[in-house]
């Protein structure tokens, strides 16, 4: 069976974003593939370092968004980035076959460091794509099912990859190339309109907000600015409401947005279609919810026989590559 590696930072509860980007393929893929769900608490750090209590209640909080989505914790194993010393030691050696420029350049470190406010980056969180890598090879993945922000981390990984294997391969592959795949909703926009969905941006449907809650935001989502009155034309192109319609009512998409053009739908009774169609997708993640939040245990049980596994697959990559590095005693 061919591997799948992904996860999420947990700093804080997964939405929509995450749903669509990420969890609906590891949920269509986890029959066909061996799949590895990383927590990834290391990660985290790099921009909540000054707030381990969350990263830490968020372990729980993004096992739980995962199973509750229909991750199979018998197909699957989740595992805690920090229970893993391999990755950190892969890290390293991977940080020597970087250049800090690449890292500078890559678009998502960019725009990043512009969302929260950095200039100067920490080391950490600049080389972030490095730890990715560690995160990624560490089992040998074939497949990386993300959202598009990922891409050039992804192609960093791939360098890293090579170049390992071009200085120490000796024309083997030790460290396998891996592949991205994205979803058709590789990118979800933000209910404000003007940024992706983020869990750190205060513009995200989490998957465990309540019916209420989901109504509440969608009726507070950006529309067009135009259109003021009932009787005012609507400008789907530029109206948040309408670009989650395509999402998550696909089926009445056009049929909406023709109504809007032509005033016969108001954004009341437009936002109303869009929260229960929203509502209806969460419903079934609800009660499997319900179910792990009041098993908890087995939660922790499942994240920690999953460390454990992933960490003897990591010992045996660290082996393979220090031998091939020649580290040797
Ligand atoms: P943070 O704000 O803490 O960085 P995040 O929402 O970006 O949170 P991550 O844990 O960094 O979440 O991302 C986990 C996965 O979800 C990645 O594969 C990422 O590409 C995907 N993802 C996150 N947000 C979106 C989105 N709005 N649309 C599509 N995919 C997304
Ligand atoms: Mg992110």
């Amino acid at each position: 069976m061919k591997r799948i590696l992904t996860g999420d930072r947990t700093t804080g509860n997964l939405h929509l974003g995450h749903y669509v980007g990420s969890l609906q393929n590891r949920v269509k893929l986890q029959d066909d593939y061996d799949t590895f769900i990383l927590l990834a608490d290391i990660q985290a750090l790099t921009t909540h370092f000054e707030r381990p209590e969350l990263i830490n209640s968020s372990i729980y909080d993004v096992a739980i968004d995962n199973l509750s989505v229909g991750l199979d914790p018998n197909k699957v194993t989740i595992f805690q980035q920090s229970k893993i010393p391999s990755i950190a030691e892969l890290t390293i050696f991977y940080s020597m076959l970087v250049s800090v420029n690449s890292l500078r350049h890559n678009p998502t470190i960019k725009t990043e460091a512009k969302q929260y406010g950095y200039d100067d980056l920490s080391y950490g969180f600049l080389g972030y794509p490095v730890s990715q890598t560690a995160d990624i090879t560490f089992c040998k993945a074939d497949l990386v099912p993300v959202g598009d922000d990922q891409i050039p981390h992804i192609e960093q990984s791939r360098k890293i990859a090579r170049r390992f294997n071009d200085l120490y391969g000796k024309g083997e592959i030790i460290i396998k190339e891996p592949e991205i795949l994205l979803s058709e909703n590789s990118r979800l926009m933000g209910l404000d309109g003007n940024a992706k969905m983020g869990k750190s941006l205060g513009n995200a449907i989490y998957l465990s907000d309540s019916i209420e809650e989901v109504n509440k935001k969608v009726r507070a989502a950006k529309t067009d600015i135009n259109r003021i009155k009932v009787s005012d034309k609507g400008n789907p192109d530029i109206c948040t409401v309408s670009k989650y319609h395509k999402v998550f009512n696909e089926g009445e998409y056009k049929n909406i947005c023709d109504m809007c053009k032509n005033a016969s739908i108001g954004c009341v009774s437009c936002k109303k279609i869009l929260g229960d169609k929203i509502n209806n997708l969460l419903e079934p993640f609800r009660e499997k919810r319900n179910y792990y939040e009041n098993h908890k245990s087995e939660v922790k049980e499942i994240i920690i026989s999953g460390s454990e596994k992933a960490n003897k697959i990591g010992n045996e990559t660290v082996k393979e590559v220090k031998s091939a590095m020649n580290i040797l005693i």
